[in-house]
């Protein structure tokens, strides 16, 4: 056992190691990324891990394995666990063998999501067991717990850390090489009775997890995590809460007296006889926690069940916010409120006010020149751009404005083809990225294919999974193992399931980019322009560009269509940060004087 000073994702990754694990998978999403990739840097040769297409793919992998009697980890973000839910929902009616543990990092706030949602709230919706670790040594220790757990109940069992248990550092204590668990899968062992899923054992499955997990209540109210933290026997108010929050009401507590607070690890099964316990002699209860009003529910119920007669107050009764992250600050502020009791000072200094950032798309990024020659090929005609979810969904912000809608991910080719269904003089387009092409798009074109839709689509292949912090997918030509392997052609993708025009061409070659557009974009049927050309973390810049002063006219062209972050005004003229500027060219393009030249060469 040694300390190691670890981010929250690398804790869990490293309790997985710790635990024995033998098979990795899942999909790249904030907060949930590092996980993965800390066990791909740290893993021993019998440790297989992947990248899979989508999290239903991963969730199916990692199945199969726990089939076999491995040890299996699959990671992804809350929204990922919707396109996982198919097959995990099913999972829970068949079970496992080998220790199954669905790693989902939620994001309240939203930092970096299109939803809120609570994995919670899924874990009592899909009726699998939920560890909600509040530290990096809680969610180090919960990984290996969960493994266990997983095989004795034989239950994929979710471990669901939120932004800030995955994103913190902390200095904790973790197991020696030497000290690992070695789990050796037995193999798959042949029994349709047990690994084919009908509906009479379905019937039956039903029965046995409800069953499952009205005991487990009883047993997760013995697990140490699910603690009741002791208070002022005087004091006939208590806190619950759990995750995050939890230690945020504990540092809360130490300025504010004590009163009992109750903490809860695993809020599905709810630790029912624990919450009796913590409730007895109380009067009132606040519960502390982000998204869902979880505890509370459960709260209120135990309360009606046991008939105690305690005013719980949360989310629901407007003392803790119904949305977003709750932080030191306000947990602080709302403990105070609930306990009579002034608001402690704030010792630290408040950090000054940071400059506000609008999100962009980078400099020289190749996104940024295939929005403009669609805009350019389309000026003044009658269209809708459907976006989707990728750093290109910043083709939304001035001037490009190329992004009318955006749902989730894939769901932009669908829309089109909804959209041009009820109007038929509106030219569609759908905007997709490589990774996500793989990931989910691809039903969208077999359907509008044979469904006979009407729209162009525009793939913005940057050969990475660029939003999540460049991760290999089918399109890249290796795996998160290291090999080298075949890539798979987005052009040979799309002629196989029928779509017969497709286009490749360099989206900063801008005239011949927009050429490409006006060519195919009336041609009728499903039609695709892919934009190929590397995102910029990849590719060594060519250069940079500067403005010449004489010939700038001040026309400001190049920032009113473009937006790019490498240009600005001074005195009237163009000017163009060399830190910042790749020699993309973009701008060189649409400069009507031609005043852009090459001042350097990388
Ligand atoms: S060449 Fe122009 S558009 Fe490209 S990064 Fe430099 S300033 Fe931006
Ligand atoms: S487009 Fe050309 S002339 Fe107009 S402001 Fe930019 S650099 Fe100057």
């Amino acid at each position: 056992m040694h300390t190691a000073f670890l981010m929250g994702n690398e804790a869990i990754a490293m309790g997985a190691l710790a635990a024995g694990v033998n098979l990795v998978c899942g999909y790249p999403g904030t907060p949930s990324t590092e996980v993965l990739e800390t066990v791909a840097k740290n893993r021993g040769d019998s440790v297989y891990v992947e990248w899979s297409v989508n999290e239903k793919t991963a969730m199916e992998v990692a199945a199969g394995a726990s089939y076999a009697g491995a040890r299996a980890l699959v990671t992804m973000k809350q929204m990922g666990l919707n396109v996982a839910s198919d097959p995990l929902m099913c999972l829970e009616y068949i079970g496992v063998k080998g220790g199954l543990v669905v790693l989902v990092a939620d994001d309240p706030g939203p930092i970096s999501s299109q939803t809120e949602q609570d994995t919670r709230s899924f874990a009592s919706f899909s009726k699998v067991p939920v560890f909600d670790p509040s530290s990096a040594q809680e969610a180090y220790d919960m990984m290996r717990e969960a493994f266990a757990f997983s095989e004795e109940y034989h239950t994929p069992v979710f471990l669901r850390p939120t932004t800030r248990v995955s994103h913190g550092y902390a200095s904790i204590r973790v197991l020696d090489a030497e000290e690992y668990e070695i789990h050796t899968p037995d193999g798959f062992v042949r029994d349709p009775a047990r690994w084919v899923i009908f509906p009479r054992f379905s019937f039956a499955s039903h029965r046995r997890i409800e069953e499952r997990n009205t005991a487990l209540s009883d047993v997760l109210s013995d697990y140490a995590p699910n603690r009741i933290e002791p208070g002022d026997p005087a004091c006939r108010k208590g806190i619950a809460t759990g995750g995050i929050s939890w230690t945020y009401v504990m540092e809360a507590r130490e300025k504010l007296g004590k009163c009992r607070v109750l903490k809860v690890a695993t809020p599905f099964p709810f630790p029912e006889k624990k919450a009796v316990e913590f409730l007895s002699g109380l009067d009132e209860v606040l519960c502390v926690e982000e998204l869902d009003p979880v505890i509370e529910r459960a709260l209120i119920y135990v309360c009606g069940k046991y008939g105690l007669s305690i005013r719980i107050l949360g989310k629901q009764t407007g003392h803790i916010p119904l949305s977003g992250e709750n932080t030191r600050d306000s947990v602080a502020a709302a403990a105070a409120a609930f306990l009579d009791l002034p608001l402690p000072a704030v010792s630290e200094s408040t950090p000054p006010p940071l400059p506000v950032r609008p999100p962009v798309l980078c400099a020289g990024c190749p996104h940024r020149a295939s929005f403009y020659a669609v805009k350019q090929a389309m000026k003044g005609r009658k269209t809708i751009f459907c976006g989707d979810i990728g750093c290109y969904t910043l083709g939304n912000a001035m001037p490009l404005d190329m992004v009318d809608t955006c749902l989730c991910m894939g769901a932009g080719l669908g829309i089109a083809q909804g959209i041009r269904h009820l109007e038929a003089d509106r030219t569609c387009f759908a905007f997709v990225g490589d990774s996500t092409f793989f990931a989910s798009a691809l039903p969208g074109v077999v359907n509008a294919v044979y469904n006979q839709a009407e729209f162009t689509l525009v793939v913005l292949d940057n050969s990475t999974t660029a939003m999540t912090g460049h991760q290999p997918h089918p399109g890249t030509g290796r795996t998160m193992m290291g090999e080298v392997v075949e890539k798979v052609s987005i052009e040979n993708v799309l002629r196989g399931i029928g779509v017969t025009e497709v286009v490749t061409v360099d989206p900063l070659d801008h005239a011949r980019a927009v050429e490409a557009v006006r060519g195919i974009a009336d041609l009728p049927g499903v039609k695709a322009v892919i934009f190929r050309s590397p995102c910029i973390a990849l590719s060594k810049p060519q250069g940079c560009l500067s403005v010449d002063a004489a010939k700038c006219i001040g026309c400001k062209k190049c920032i009113r269509e473009i937006g790019c972050p490498a240009l600005s005004i001074s005195g009237g003229k163009a000017v163009i940060d060399p830190a910042q500027c790749t020699g993309c060219g973009l701008c060189a393009q649409l400069c009507p004087v031609h005043a852009m030249e090459v001042s350097s060469r990388a």
